[in-house]
Protein backbone atom coordinates (compact mmCIF):
# COMPACT_ATOMS: atom_id res chain seq x y z
CA UNK A 1 0.00 0.00 0.00
CA UNK A 2 1.36 3.58 -0.92
CA UNK A 3 1.88 6.50 1.85
CA UNK A 4 0.79 9.20 0.32
CA UNK A 5 0.87 11.33 3.39
CA UNK A 6 4.16 12.64 3.21
CA UNK A 7 3.46 14.59 -0.33
CA UNK A 8 0.42 16.97 0.15
CA UNK A 9 -0.14 17.15 -3.61
CA UNK A 10 -0.34 13.73 -4.18
CA UNK A 11 -2.00 13.03 -0.37
CA UNK A 12 -4.60 15.80 -1.99
CA UNK A 13 -5.24 13.34 -5.13
CA UNK A 14 -5.85 10.27 -2.91
CA UNK A 15 -8.37 12.08 -0.58
CA UNK A 16 -10.00 13.39 -3.79
CA UNK A 17 -10.69 10.03 -5.25
CA UNK A 18 -11.18 7.85 -2.10
CA UNK A 19 -12.51 10.53 0.20
CA UNK A 20 -12.42 9.79 3.97
CA UNK A 21 -14.24 8.24 6.58
CA UNK A 22 -16.11 10.51 9.66
CA UNK A 23 -15.64 9.16 12.95
CA UNK A 24 -14.87 11.64 15.29
CA UNK A 25 -18.51 13.57 16.84
CA UNK A 26 -17.00 16.81 16.17
CA UNK A 27 -15.14 16.64 12.72
CA UNK A 28 -18.88 15.04 11.77
CA UNK A 29 -20.85 18.00 12.88
CA UNK A 30 -18.36 20.42 11.03
CA UNK A 31 -18.86 18.78 7.98
CA UNK A 32 -22.70 19.41 9.00
CA UNK A 33 -24.27 17.17 6.25
CA UNK A 34 -22.02 18.60 3.05
CA UNK A 35 -21.07 16.07 0.71
CA UNK A 36 -17.24 16.91 0.99
CA UNK A 37 -15.32 18.92 3.98
CA UNK A 38 -12.71 21.47 3.34
CA UNK A 39 -9.18 21.27 4.75
CA UNK A 40 -5.81 22.89 4.47
CA UNK A 41 -2.99 19.67 4.21
CA UNK A 42 0.40 21.01 4.54
CA UNK A 43 2.41 23.66 2.28
CA UNK A 44 -1.19 25.43 2.34
CA UNK A 45 -2.20 22.25 0.05
CA UNK A 46 -6.34 23.34 0.01
CA UNK A 47 -8.42 19.83 -0.35
CA UNK A 48 -12.54 19.32 -0.31
CA UNK A 49 -12.45 15.87 1.00
CA UNK A 50 -15.93 13.90 -0.15
CA UNK A 51 -17.16 12.45 2.88
CA UNK A 52 -21.25 11.49 2.51
CA UNK A 53 -20.66 9.21 -0.66
CA UNK A 54 -20.95 5.54 -0.07
CA UNK A 55 -17.43 4.91 -1.58
CA UNK A 56 -16.02 7.16 1.05
CA UNK A 57 -16.85 4.30 3.56
CA UNK A 58 -14.12 2.22 2.12
CA UNK A 59 -11.69 4.93 2.67
CA UNK A 60 -8.59 3.96 4.85
CA UNK A 61 -8.06 7.63 5.83
CA UNK A 62 -9.92 9.40 9.29
CA UNK A 63 -9.65 12.32 10.76
CA UNK A 64 -8.11 12.19 14.85
CA UNK A 65 -8.34 14.57 16.90
CA UNK A 66 -6.22 16.10 20.03
CA UNK A 67 -7.33 18.59 21.76
CA UNK A 68 -7.73 21.39 19.25
CA UNK A 69 -5.50 19.73 16.74
CA UNK A 70 -6.33 17.62 13.80
CA UNK A 71 -4.66 14.90 11.77
CA UNK A 72 -5.70 12.89 8.69
CA UNK A 73 -4.17 9.00 9.25
CA UNK A 74 -4.73 6.07 7.51
CA UNK A 75 -4.06 3.64 10.67
CA UNK A 76 0.23 3.57 10.42
CA UNK A 77 0.78 7.19 9.48
CA UNK A 78 -0.57 10.25 10.25
CA UNK A 79 -0.41 14.02 9.08
CA UNK A 80 -1.80 17.50 10.79
CA UNK A 81 -4.00 19.44 8.73
CA UNK A 82 -6.41 22.43 9.25
CA UNK A 83 -10.08 22.31 9.03
CA UNK A 84 -11.59 24.96 7.27
CA UNK A 85 -14.31 27.36 8.93
CA UNK A 86 -17.31 27.50 6.97
CA UNK A 87 -17.71 31.05 6.34
CA UNK A 88 -19.86 33.03 7.96
CA UNK A 89 -21.89 34.73 5.30
CA UNK A 90 -23.26 30.81 4.64
CA UNK A 91 -26.10 31.05 7.32
CA UNK A 92 -27.20 34.87 6.01
CA UNK A 93 -29.66 36.01 4.31
CA UNK A 94 -29.83 38.93 1.18
CA UNK A 95 -32.29 41.49 2.01
CA UNK A 96 -34.73 39.29 -0.30
CA UNK A 97 -34.32 36.87 1.96
CA UNK A 98 -32.29 34.16 0.11
CA UNK A 99 -29.90 31.99 2.27
CA UNK A 100 -26.39 33.27 1.02
CA UNK A 101 -25.50 29.65 1.14
CA UNK A 102 -28.06 28.81 -1.91
CA UNK A 103 -26.30 31.41 -3.82
CA UNK A 104 -22.93 30.88 -3.50
CA UNK A 105 -20.27 28.06 -2.71
CA UNK A 106 -17.01 28.85 -1.75
CA UNK A 107 -13.99 26.92 -3.23
CA UNK A 108 -10.94 28.25 -2.03
CA UNK A 109 -9.56 31.05 -4.15
CA UNK A 110 -12.64 30.86 -6.28
CA UNK A 111 -16.52 31.39 -5.05
CA UNK A 112 -19.19 30.15 -7.48
CA UNK A 113 -22.16 31.69 -8.22
CA UNK A 114 -25.23 30.30 -10.00
CA UNK A 115 -27.54 33.10 -11.10
CA UNK A 116 -29.88 30.62 -12.23
CA UNK A 117 -29.63 26.76 -11.56
CA UNK A 118 -31.78 26.14 -14.42
CA UNK A 119 -30.22 23.76 -17.05
CA UNK A 120 -32.68 23.02 -20.22
CA UNK A 121 -30.55 19.26 -20.78
CA UNK A 122 -32.68 18.58 -18.26
CA UNK A 123 -35.79 18.92 -19.98
CA UNK A 124 -35.03 17.00 -22.77
CA UNK A 125 -33.46 14.10 -20.87
CA UNK A 126 -30.19 14.82 -22.02
CA UNK A 127 -28.40 15.71 -19.24
CA UNK A 128 -24.73 15.43 -18.80
CA UNK A 129 -24.83 11.87 -16.90
CA UNK A 130 -22.59 12.86 -13.98
CA UNK A 131 -24.77 15.95 -13.25
CA UNK A 132 -26.90 16.36 -10.20
CA UNK A 133 -25.34 15.49 -6.60
CA UNK A 134 -21.39 16.03 -7.97
CA UNK A 135 -21.25 19.52 -9.07
CA UNK A 136 -23.70 20.91 -6.88
CA UNK A 137 -26.44 21.76 -9.71
CA UNK A 138 -29.78 21.21 -9.09
CA UNK A 139 -31.06 20.62 -12.72
CA UNK A 140 -34.34 21.75 -13.67
CA UNK A 141 -35.74 25.08 -11.77
CA UNK A 142 -37.31 27.99 -12.53
CA UNK A 143 -35.45 30.01 -9.66
CA UNK A 144 -33.55 32.92 -11.22
CA UNK A 145 -31.56 35.46 -8.54
CA UNK A 146 -32.37 39.19 -8.93
CA UNK A 147 -28.79 41.35 -9.61
CA UNK A 148 -29.52 42.72 -6.16
CA UNK A 149 -29.30 39.46 -5.08
CA UNK A 150 -25.93 38.72 -6.37
CA UNK A 151 -24.70 41.73 -5.30
CA UNK A 152 -25.12 41.69 -2.17
CA UNK A 153 -23.44 37.84 -2.48
CA UNK A 154 -20.50 39.06 -3.90
CA UNK A 155 -20.18 42.06 -1.40
CA UNK A 156 -20.76 39.19 1.34
CA UNK A 157 -18.14 36.89 -0.19
CA UNK A 158 -15.35 39.87 -0.81
CA UNK A 159 -15.94 41.92 2.79
CA UNK A 160 -14.88 38.22 4.59
CA UNK A 161 -11.93 37.61 2.18
CA UNK A 162 -13.45 34.23 0.99
CA UNK A 163 -12.43 34.51 -2.07
CA UNK A 164 -10.82 36.82 -5.15
CA UNK A 165 -12.47 34.97 -7.96
CA UNK A 166 -16.55 35.30 -8.45
CA UNK A 167 -17.23 32.44 -10.96
CA UNK A 168 -20.29 32.52 -12.51
CA UNK A 169 -21.86 29.43 -14.06
CA UNK A 170 -24.35 28.65 -15.91
CA UNK A 171 -26.13 25.71 -17.57
CA UNK A 172 -27.80 24.90 -20.92
CA UNK A 173 -30.50 27.66 -22.16
CA UNK A 174 -31.43 28.08 -26.11
CA UNK A 175 -30.12 30.89 -27.89
CA UNK A 176 -26.96 31.01 -29.91
CA UNK A 177 -24.93 32.77 -27.05
CA UNK A 178 -24.77 30.05 -25.24
CA UNK A 179 -25.89 31.58 -21.57
CA UNK A 180 -23.81 34.79 -21.92
CA UNK A 181 -26.26 37.00 -22.86
CA UNK A 182 -28.55 36.16 -19.65
CA UNK A 183 -25.05 36.67 -17.49
CA UNK A 184 -23.98 39.90 -18.96
CA UNK A 185 -26.18 42.23 -16.55
CA UNK A 186 -24.78 40.20 -13.93
CA UNK A 187 -21.58 40.27 -14.50
CA UNK A 188 -21.55 44.46 -15.55
CA UNK A 189 -22.86 45.07 -12.44
CA UNK A 190 -20.57 43.30 -10.64
CA UNK A 191 -17.21 45.01 -12.20
CA UNK A 192 -19.16 48.61 -11.97
CA UNK A 193 -19.92 48.18 -8.12
CA UNK A 194 -16.56 45.63 -6.74
CA UNK A 195 -12.59 45.92 -7.66
CA UNK A 196 -12.78 41.90 -7.88
CA UNK A 197 -12.40 38.99 -10.96
CA UNK A 198 -14.72 37.39 -12.47
CA UNK A 199 -14.41 33.88 -14.20
CA UNK A 200 -17.34 32.72 -16.35
CA UNK A 201 -18.54 29.07 -17.01
CA UNK A 202 -20.99 29.09 -19.64
CA UNK A 203 -21.79 26.59 -23.05
CA UNK A 204 -19.41 28.08 -26.17
CA UNK A 205 -21.65 30.31 -28.32
CA UNK A 206 -22.31 29.59 -31.89
CA UNK A 207 -20.85 32.64 -32.93
CA UNK A 208 -17.34 34.28 -31.84
CA UNK A 209 -18.56 37.42 -31.72
CA UNK A 210 -20.48 36.31 -28.24
CA UNK A 211 -17.09 35.66 -27.10
CA UNK A 212 -15.49 38.80 -27.75
CA UNK A 213 -18.38 40.59 -26.51
CA UNK A 214 -17.79 38.04 -23.25
CA UNK A 215 -14.31 40.04 -22.98
CA UNK A 216 -16.04 43.26 -23.64
CA UNK A 217 -18.34 42.98 -20.58
CA UNK A 218 -15.70 42.75 -17.87
CA UNK A 219 -15.31 38.70 -17.96
CA UNK A 220 -11.46 38.01 -16.84
CA UNK A 221 -11.77 34.53 -17.30
CA UNK A 222 -13.81 32.11 -19.60
CA UNK A 223 -14.41 28.72 -19.28
CA UNK A 224 -16.27 26.09 -21.63
CA UNK A 225 -16.10 22.99 -20.24
CA UNK A 226 -15.72 20.29 -22.23
CA UNK A 227 -15.33 17.64 -19.60
CA UNK A 228 -14.26 14.50 -21.67
CA UNK A 229 -12.04 14.00 -24.04
CA UNK A 230 -12.93 11.34 -25.80
CA UNK A 231 -15.09 11.79 -28.93
CA UNK A 232 -17.06 8.36 -28.31
CA UNK A 233 -17.41 8.49 -24.25
CA UNK A 234 -18.61 12.81 -24.88
CA UNK A 235 -21.16 11.80 -27.06
CA UNK A 236 -22.29 9.24 -23.85
CA UNK A 237 -22.11 10.64 -21.19
CA UNK A 238 -22.56 14.50 -22.33
CA UNK A 239 -25.79 13.76 -24.96
CA UNK A 240 -27.00 17.12 -24.37
CA UNK A 241 -23.41 19.12 -24.95
CA UNK A 242 -22.86 16.79 -28.12
CA UNK A 243 -25.94 17.34 -29.79
CA UNK A 244 -26.58 20.81 -29.03
CA UNK A 245 -23.03 22.44 -29.24
CA UNK A 246 -21.08 19.59 -30.54
CA UNK A 247 -17.46 18.71 -29.38
CA UNK A 248 -16.13 20.54 -32.88
CA UNK A 249 -17.50 23.93 -31.29
CA UNK A 250 -15.88 23.23 -28.11
CA UNK A 251 -12.49 23.11 -29.45
CA UNK A 252 -13.18 25.61 -31.99
CA UNK A 253 -14.55 28.18 -29.28
CA UNK A 254 -11.96 27.27 -27.05
CA UNK A 255 -8.93 27.84 -29.56
CA UNK A 256 -10.39 31.47 -30.69
CA UNK A 257 -11.34 32.34 -26.92
CA UNK A 258 -7.89 32.03 -26.26
CA UNK A 259 -6.86 34.46 -28.74
CA UNK A 260 -9.15 36.76 -26.73
CA UNK A 261 -8.40 36.48 -23.68
CA UNK A 262 -5.05 37.52 -21.64
CA UNK A 263 -2.64 33.61 -21.25
CA UNK A 264 -3.66 31.79 -18.90
CA UNK A 265 -7.36 32.67 -18.17
CA UNK A 266 -9.26 30.47 -20.43
CA UNK A 267 -9.63 27.09 -19.40
CA UNK A 268 -11.49 24.15 -19.85
CA UNK A 269 -12.34 20.79 -17.38
CA UNK A 270 -11.76 17.16 -17.95
CA UNK A 271 -12.95 14.90 -15.54
CA UNK A 272 -10.91 12.36 -14.34
CA UNK A 273 -12.17 8.87 -14.07
CA UNK A 274 -14.40 9.20 -16.66
CA UNK A 275 -12.93 8.13 -19.52
CA UNK A 276 -9.11 6.85 -19.67
CA UNK A 277 -6.05 8.48 -18.22
CA UNK A 278 -4.73 8.03 -21.84
CA UNK A 279 -7.53 10.08 -23.40
CA UNK A 280 -7.49 12.61 -20.34
CA UNK A 281 -3.78 13.43 -21.60
CA UNK A 282 -4.57 13.86 -25.27
CA UNK A 283 -6.75 16.02 -23.93
CA UNK A 284 -4.62 18.25 -21.91
CA UNK A 285 -1.81 18.26 -24.96
CA UNK A 286 -4.75 19.39 -27.28
CA UNK A 287 -5.95 22.01 -25.00
CA UNK A 288 -2.21 23.15 -24.09
CA UNK A 289 -1.25 23.52 -27.58
CA UNK A 290 -4.01 25.54 -27.94
CA UNK A 291 -2.92 27.86 -24.74
CA UNK A 292 -6.25 27.01 -22.56
CA UNK A 293 -5.56 25.76 -19.14
CA UNK A 294 -6.85 22.01 -18.55
CA UNK A 295 -8.83 21.83 -15.25
CA UNK A 296 -9.01 18.37 -14.02
CA UNK A 297 -11.20 17.55 -11.14
CA UNK A 298 -11.63 14.03 -9.72
CA UNK A 299 -15.01 12.22 -10.83
CA UNK A 300 -17.24 11.73 -7.51
CA UNK A 301 -19.83 8.33 -8.14
CA UNK A 302 -22.80 9.05 -6.19
CA UNK A 303 -25.10 6.35 -5.63
CA UNK A 304 -27.18 5.39 -9.13
CA UNK A 305 -24.05 7.26 -11.06
CA UNK A 306 -21.35 5.21 -10.96
CA UNK A 307 -19.40 6.00 -14.27
CA UNK A 308 -16.22 5.46 -12.69
CA UNK A 309 -13.36 3.88 -15.06
CA UNK A 310 -11.92 1.02 -12.80
CA UNK A 311 -9.46 0.44 -11.80
CA UNK A 312 -9.12 4.03 -10.71
CA UNK A 313 -6.20 4.42 -8.40
CA UNK A 314 -4.07 7.71 -7.39
CA UNK A 315 -0.81 5.11 -8.64
CA UNK A 316 -2.93 5.07 -11.83
CA UNK A 317 -3.58 9.12 -12.38
CA UNK A 318 -0.38 10.37 -10.90
CA UNK A 319 1.20 10.54 -13.97
CA UNK A 320 -1.70 12.25 -15.45
CA UNK A 321 -1.32 15.67 -13.37
CA UNK A 322 2.35 14.95 -13.61
CA UNK A 323 1.69 15.03 -17.65
CA UNK A 324 -0.41 18.40 -17.12
CA UNK A 325 2.31 20.17 -15.18
CA UNK A 326 4.65 19.70 -18.43
CA UNK A 327 2.23 20.68 -20.77
CA UNK A 328 1.57 23.44 -18.99
CA UNK A 329 5.10 24.80 -18.71
CA UNK A 330 5.91 23.37 -22.38
CA UNK A 331 3.13 25.88 -24.09
CA UNK A 332 3.98 28.74 -21.27
CA UNK A 333 0.93 28.97 -19.82
CA UNK A 334 0.62 31.29 -17.46
CA UNK A 335 -0.62 29.29 -14.06
CA UNK A 336 -1.47 32.13 -11.66
CA UNK A 337 -5.17 32.58 -12.49
CA UNK A 338 -5.82 28.82 -11.55
CA UNK A 339 -4.45 27.79 -7.87
CA UNK A 340 -5.86 27.17 -4.29
CA UNK A 341 -9.01 25.49 -5.38
CA UNK A 342 -10.50 23.09 -2.88
CA UNK A 343 -12.26 20.93 -5.51
CA UNK A 344 -9.71 20.37 -8.10
CA UNK A 345 -5.78 19.30 -7.91
CA UNK A 346 -4.26 22.31 -10.06
CA UNK A 347 -1.28 22.66 -12.42
CA UNK A 348 0.65 24.99 -9.70
CA UNK A 349 0.15 22.45 -6.72
CA UNK A 350 1.71 19.36 -8.90
CA UNK A 351 5.31 21.32 -9.62
CA UNK A 352 6.36 19.69 -6.60
CA UNK A 353 5.38 16.32 -7.48
CA UNK A 354 7.85 16.78 -11.03
CA UNK A 355 11.21 16.02 -11.41
CA UNK A 356 12.96 18.19 -13.88
CA UNK A 357 11.71 16.89 -16.79
CA UNK A 358 11.12 13.02 -16.50
CA UNK A 359 6.84 13.28 -16.73
CA UNK A 360 6.88 12.46 -20.70
CA UNK A 361 9.29 9.04 -20.25
CA UNK A 362 7.20 8.32 -16.76
CA UNK A 363 4.03 8.27 -18.64
CA UNK A 364 5.32 6.34 -21.60
CA UNK A 365 7.03 3.55 -19.13
CA UNK A 366 3.45 4.18 -16.92
CA UNK A 367 1.49 2.60 -19.98
CA UNK A 368 3.51 0.62 -21.06
CA UNK A 369 3.60 -1.26 -17.40
CA UNK A 370 1.19 -4.14 -16.18
CA UNK A 371 -1.46 -1.41 -14.32
CA UNK A 372 -1.05 1.09 -17.07
CA UNK A 373 -2.64 -1.67 -19.12
CA UNK A 374 -5.22 -2.57 -16.98
CA UNK A 375 -6.25 1.04 -16.52
CA UNK A 376 -6.76 1.12 -20.20
CA UNK A 377 -9.35 -1.48 -20.23
CA UNK A 378 -11.96 1.33 -18.50
CA UNK A 379 -12.93 2.17 -21.98
CA UNK A 380 -15.07 -0.43 -22.48
CA UNK A 381 -16.01 -0.44 -19.17
CA UNK A 382 -17.37 2.70 -18.90
CA UNK A 383 -19.30 1.79 -22.07
CA UNK A 384 -20.55 -1.25 -20.57
CA UNK A 385 -21.55 1.21 -17.21
CA UNK A 386 -23.59 3.47 -19.31
CA UNK A 387 -25.50 1.03 -21.35
CA UNK A 388 -27.00 -0.01 -17.72
CA UNK A 389 -27.26 3.36 -16.62
CA UNK A 390 -28.56 5.14 -19.26
CA UNK A 391 -31.66 2.20 -18.70
CA UNK A 392 -32.61 2.93 -15.20
CA UNK A 393 -31.83 6.61 -15.55
CA UNK A 394 -34.17 7.68 -18.34
CA UNK A 395 -35.98 9.62 -15.40
CA UNK A 396 -34.94 13.36 -15.12
CA UNK A 397 -36.92 13.14 -12.43
CA UNK A 398 -34.42 10.47 -10.60
CA UNK A 399 -31.76 13.14 -10.91
S1 LIG B 1 -24.61 21.40 -18.72
FE1 LIG B 1 -24.48 19.30 -17.92
S2 LIG B 1 -23.29 19.49 -15.99
FE2 LIG B 1 -24.02 21.56 -16.55
S3 LIG B 1 -25.96 21.79 -15.43
FE3 LIG B 1 -26.47 21.05 -17.51
S4 LIG B 1 -26.60 18.80 -17.28
FE4 LIG B 1 -25.49 19.59 -15.48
Amino acid sequence: MHNYLDNPASLKIDLMLRGIRMEDPVVKAWACGCSGIDMLLPQDTLVNIPCMEEFTRNSPYTVKRAGERYFITDGRAEVEVKLVERPAFYSRKTTSGVQFSEIASVHGSYTVITPSPRCDFFNRSIECRYCAGNFDVKGSSDVVYTIEDILETVEAVLKEKASEVIYLSIGFSQGDDGGIAFLKPYIQAIKKSFNCLVAVEALPPRDNRWIDETYAMGADSVLYNLEIFDKELFELICPGRASLVGRKRYLESLKYAAKVFPNGTVASHLIVGLEPPGSTCMGIDCFTDMGVVPILPIYRPSAGKALRIEPLTTEIILPVYKHLYNAVKKNGINLSWVRDISMVTTPAEIRGLVDGGKGGTLMESFYKSRIGLKAAWGLSTIRRKLRVVGSDDSDPSKH
